[in-house]
Order: C-alpha cells, then structure tokens, then sequence
C-alpha cells in the first residue's frame, strides 16, 4: 500500500465511469478540476458521477476544485502572430486599441507602470519571452528573444513584479461558490501571494458558513516564495506549482524552492503536493523518462503528502498507465524513505493539542517497533488522523470518521485511508472499533494473525478521553 497521495486531474481523456473507476483502482485519491477550462454543466455531471461512485463503495474520492486565479492574458488577435527572435513589436495595455504590427495587448492595466526595462514578459506559458526595451506612454516596446507562433488569449507571466491583483477575481468567486455547493473537500487557490490573499477565501466561506472546505494555496511566483511562511501559517496545505513557478522564478532556482517549501510545510504540519510535469511525456508515451522516474522518486523522499498529475491523465493518451506508473514508482521510493519525526514541530501549539500529538507519536512509534500491520484511528473530526499523517507513520492509518465530509478531507494527508464508519454511535466507542475492525478484517486489510495499534476513545463520566490500545486480532 502506498502511503504518498495521488491527484489526478480529469477532462476530458477520463470523465467517464469506467475511467474513473479505473484511475482510483490505479491509486488516485483525489480528482482535481481546472477551473481554468472547466464549466459548471460537464464538471457537475462528472461530479454526480464520482459521488455516486463513492457511495456505491466503488471509488473512495475527495474533489478538488483549482480556481484559475488573477491570471494575465494577451487579447484577441484576428489571426496568429509569427515572431522571429529580435523582432520588435509593442504590447498594449488598453483594450481598445488596434493590434497592427504584431502588436499584442496585455490585460493586466499597470503593466507599464510596474515592469521594468530590461525586464521580461513571459508569454504562452513558457513559449516566448520578450526584453522590455523602453516604457512608452500607451505600451512597452518589447523585443523577442526567441521565435515563437502566438495565438489568442496566451497566458502572461511577468517574472519578478510585484501584481496589483486581488487574490481572488470574480470568476473565483463563482466558482468557489460551486465547490461550496457540490460538498468539494478541497480549494487549489492559484497565485496566492499573501496570507491576505488566503483570508479573502475565508471570507467568502465564512458568508456561506462553509467550514468544511480545506484552502491548499498555489505558489507560482516570487511574490509567494518571499512570503511563504505566512502563505503556510494562513493555509491548510500548499502546493508547489511548478508549472507557472518555473516560469516566474529562475528555473535553477526551482527545485531549491521545491525543497524549501515542502520541508517548511513538513514543520508545520501543512498537507503539501507536489504539481506539474512528474510524468509529462506519458502524455503521448507509454513510459516516463528517467528523469521522471527521478523526479516522483525525489518528491518522495522530500515527504510530500501528494503528488499531482495534469495534462497525464487530462488529455494523455495513457492516463491509466500513467497513475499505474506513478503508484509503482511511489511504493519503490517509500522503501527507502526515513520517515522521521523530528521532521514535525509538534510541540508548538497548546497544551491539549501537545497531549494528542504525544499520544499519537507513541502509538506511531510502538506500531514500528512491534511491526504492527497497521493503525486505526477513531476521529470524529478528522483531527487525530490528521495529526498522525504529520508524523509520517511506518505503517498505513485506518481512520474511521462517522461521516463523508471528514472523510473528504483527511484524503491528502500521508498515509491516512479513510473510511466513514456508517454504524457508528457517538459514547459507544468500543461498539465502533469492533465495527471498524469487522471491515478490516472483511476487506483483507488485516488478518487474524495481525497486530495492530489503535487510537479511540475511552469514556469517563461524560468526558471522552484518547488512549492507544495494542491488539493482536487472534486474541481478540
Ligand atoms: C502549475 O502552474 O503548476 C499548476 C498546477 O497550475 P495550472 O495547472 O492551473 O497552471
């Protein structure tokens, strides 16, 4: 069993049943939708179908919904513009404007205000980049440095500025609105670049009493480096967007942060992913290059709770291969992985929360030292499973939660297999492990010549207390 997560985005190669079915049978955990290209009617169809799908017991699914973001785009142009490199052209921030000479328009309104000469402008992801030659009063005059064919609409980074933007636009407010509506577990906020940012997601959950929904901030530019510790302390977890961050940053510079950031969110118990490009050329090819097999390789051993697939399983001509892939080459790397404590802060934060995280580390301990097949977790909200994931435990955590929703949300944390106990009675805490331990054994999770540890509850007057009982199943 793997214990690093898999997200897979789908759309359109994989919004069927039987895809869905056999992505999750492959080892996904979590289905992410691209805001940046979805709509509401097919994402709500897919959506009824994975809901269905977990509640027929065929998948077990969170959603995760990744809002496009304050992106910047060029305009409409009336056919595709050819450059050569060292061509000269002028990028417009006004709309109305008529684009001639390969001029293109840029909708972000301060661009001549905030970028710099000799800066650069990105332009189609990575396709072009351009040298700011000189501010004029209505455009920049740009130069290219490379050839490129630019259509409509491209995506424009601008490395290095500090954005006039709001951290979320109108579009993410929708669309926000939608995941709130259609129980998403997760919101992928792209470019978030303070923890101001983060907080305008809490405000807009807060007017629709919405407490359910976990916020993973997106870091895609300088701006979210420099204030990552404050992106961390206001998020539920972050993801490394290396797809836009490669751009925006140097590209030497990329894996470094890759490694900052997942050991910064290791520390403080923040669910982290990894995102973009892990299997890219399984898009059209079968197998992954080295390189590839290096990178997932490498993303493991930095403890990431999650690892992202896009484009592999979006638009890919081997989707299953690819999650397939990307689950053998996960179990092949958590072998040799130290999973070790010290990599968690737990001791800051307040006394009740020091007492679980001292009781959940013992257990974790104890499941290692005894070769415990596996733990189970009793959490009504979720809380201790995720607090043991920030452990790294050895061994594969059962979590047991009385309903969907938290289910949903321990589903991108390390090591955590969660399932809703349908039975389950609040004060009946032993009647609960045994339901819970009846499907383990029912699954073939465990077996009767298994120990294992176990986290539930004990009841004391009306005060419920955790405790860790160690139980050989042939015993019990
Ligand atoms: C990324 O940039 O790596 C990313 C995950 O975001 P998107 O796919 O929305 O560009």
């Amino acid at each position: 069993m793997k214990n690093t997560k898999i997200i897979a985005t789908i759309w359109p190669a994989t919004n069927n049943e039987e895809k869905v079915i056999e992505l999750y049978n492959a080892g996904i955990n979590v289905i992410r939708f691209n805001f940046s290209h979805a709509n509401y009617e097919e994402a709500g169809r897919n959506i009824e179908l994975i809901k269905r799908l977990n509640k027929e017991g065929k998948t077990n699914l969170s959603l995760l919904l990744d809002t496009k973001g304050p992106e910047i785009r060029t305009g409409d142009l009336v056919e595709k513009n050819t450059y050569e490199a060292g061509e000269v052209f002028k990028v417009y921030v006004d709309p109305s404007k008529e684009l001639t000479e390969k001029a293109l328009f840029c909708d972000y309104p301060y661009l001549i205000e905030d970028i710099e000469v000799g800066g650069s402008i990105n332009i189609d992801s990575g396709l072009m980049n351009v040298e700011v030659l000189e501010k004029l009063e209505d455009c920049v005059l740009v130069k290219a440095l490379n050839a490129a064919v630019i259509g409509n609409r491209r995506h424009i980074n601008l490395p290095g500025v500090r954005l006039k933007l709001p951290g979320i636009t109108e579009k993410d407010v929708w669309d926000i609105e939608f995941a709130i509506k259609n129980d998403f577990a997760f919101i992928a906020a792209s470019f978030i670049r303070s923890a101001a940012n983060v907080q305008e997601i809490r405000d807009l959950f807060a007017k629709h009493n919405c407490d359910t929904i976990k916020i993973i901030s997106k870091i895609e530019n300088e701006e979210g480096i420099e204030n990552i510790d404050e992106v961390i302390g206001a998020s539920d977890g972050v993801m490394v967007a290396r797809g836009d961050l490669g751009i925006e940053v140097p590209i030497q510079k990329l894996a470094i942060y890759q490694k900052e950031i997942v050991e910064k969110c290791n520390k403080k118990g923040k669910i982290v992913i990894t995102a973009t490009h892990l299997l890219e050329t399984m898009i059209d090819n079968p197998f992954p290059t080295r390189a590839e097999s290096s990178d997932v390789f490498n993303a493991v051993l930095q403890k990431c709770d999650s690892l992202m697939l896009s484009g592999e399983t979006a638009i890919g001509k081997f989707p299953i291969e690819a999650v397939k892939m990307m689950t053998s080459l996960i179990n092949e790397a958590e072998t040799v992985v130290d999973y070790d404590f010290a990599d968690f802060e737990y001791k800051n934060s307040n006394e009740k929360v020091i007492e679980k995280k001292e009781l959940l580390k013992g257990a974790i301990m104890a499941a290692d030292r005894l070769n415990a097949k596996a733990m189970i977790i009793m959490t009504r909200s979720g809380r201790l499973a995720k607090l043991a994931s920030n452990f790294r435990p050895n061994v594969p955590v059962f979590a047991f939660a009385p309903t969907e929703q938290v289910v949903r949300n321990i589903n991108l944390n390390y090591g955590i297999y969660p399932a809703v106990l349908s039975t389950w009675e609040d004060y009946n805490c032993t009647k609960n492990l045994d339901d819970a331990i009846e499907l383990l054994l029912a699954n073939g999770s465990v077996t009767k010549e298994d120990k294992i540890v176990v986290i539930n509850n004990i009841r004391r007057g009306n005060q419920e207390i955790s405790s860790t009982e160690i139980i050989n199943l042939k015993e019990y």
